[in-house]
């Protein structure tokens, strides 16, 4: 028993080993990516419930990688955290969706908003607002035409510094959005004192809209609150028909989601905008 116990452990020691050196040899692979040019943006609208009108893009990175194809943010995000080079890939990302919209107002397409996610990590850094500013500078974007999206648990996780890095953020014209709201722990009253001009609601409590009620009753009551502090929301993971009517019902600005586009590449996000406003 006792020998069939020290194999199970090395067993498990060589599959916890395989894993680890997966895990490697994919953070080694992130850390080329950039200068191998396999980083890219998609780009999602963002829809005005009132009139129809686009309002804004959110840009969401992608990695094409050589044998594995196109990887998930959701998995190739947590590599770059633990491997300290997620600030590279935010301001890469940041950079090149100043580009980007730089590119589409000089070729007349008219985009008045470009929203890009900062991870935690970005966030806190005391000079977060000037960096930002140089890479905007740097790409010819003004800065009213951009949108930085920071997650409501990141802001959490030290209230006080969130407050100090929004106002300079806010000084400069730089639009913030709370994104996935409602997963966190913000309270109401840290929600009055974050200079924040978006809120977006997580997809998880529009999915089942309209028919539960407890979801129903918490979308309204998010965005009368949140109308009240003067900020507009934006629902996330509109699918659905009926999703945009009780939205848009309930005073909801904007919608983002699968119902009008998925997250495409810039050419074929030029191709829908086409299509959807000829
Ligand atoms: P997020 O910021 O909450 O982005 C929204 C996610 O929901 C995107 O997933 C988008 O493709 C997806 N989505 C949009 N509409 C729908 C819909 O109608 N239904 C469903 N089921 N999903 C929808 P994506 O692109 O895979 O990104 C996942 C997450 O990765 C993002 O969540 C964000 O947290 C992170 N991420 C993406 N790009 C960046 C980036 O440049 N920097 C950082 N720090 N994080 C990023
Ligand atoms: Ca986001
Ligand atoms: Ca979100
Ligand atoms: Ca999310």
């Amino acid at each position: 028993a006792k020998a069939a116990g020290r194999n199970t452990f090395r067993f498990y020691d060589e599959a916890m080993n395989r894993r680890a050196s997966q895990r490697l040899a994919l953070e080694t692979d992130l850390r080329r990516a950039v200068v191998r040019g396999q980083l890219e943006l998609f780009y999602q609208p963002q829809i005005r419930s009132a009139d129809g009108r686009l309002a804004g893009v959110e840009a969401l990175l992608r990695w094409r990688h050589p044998e594995r194809g196109l990887v998930s943010p959701i998995e190739f995000i947590p590599l770059a955290e633990e491997a300290g080079i997620i600030t590279e890939l935010g301001e890469w990302a940041l950079a090149e969706a100043a580009r980007q919209i730089v590119a589409w107002r000089r070729q007349g397409v008219a985009v008045p908003r470009m929203a890009v996610n900062l991870s935690p990590r970005q966030f806190h850094a005391a000079d977060l607002a000037d960096r930002v500013e140089r890479i905007l500078a740097a790409a010819g974007a003004a800065n009213e035409w951009i949108e930085l999206e920071i997650t409501e648990s990141a802001a959490m996780a030290h209230p006080e510094g969130a407050v100090q890095v929004l106002r300079r953020l806010r000084a400069r014209g730089i639009h913030v959005a709370m994104d996935d709201f409602g997963t966190g722990h913000s309270s109401l009253a840290m929600l009055r004192t974050l200079p924040l001009n978006v809120l977006k609601l997580d997809r998880s409590f529009v999915q089942h809209l309209p028919e539960s009620e407890t979801d129903a009753a918490v979308a309204s009551a998010v965005v009368t609150l949140a109308r009240r502090l003067g900020l507009s929301v934006v629902a996330e993971g509109v699918e659905t028909e009926a999703q945009k009517h009780f939205l848009a019902d309930i005073g909801c600005d904007l919608l983002q989601g699968f119902l009008f586009a998925r997250p495409l590449p810039a050419g074929e996000f030029e191709a829908w905008l086409a299509r959807a406003y000829p």
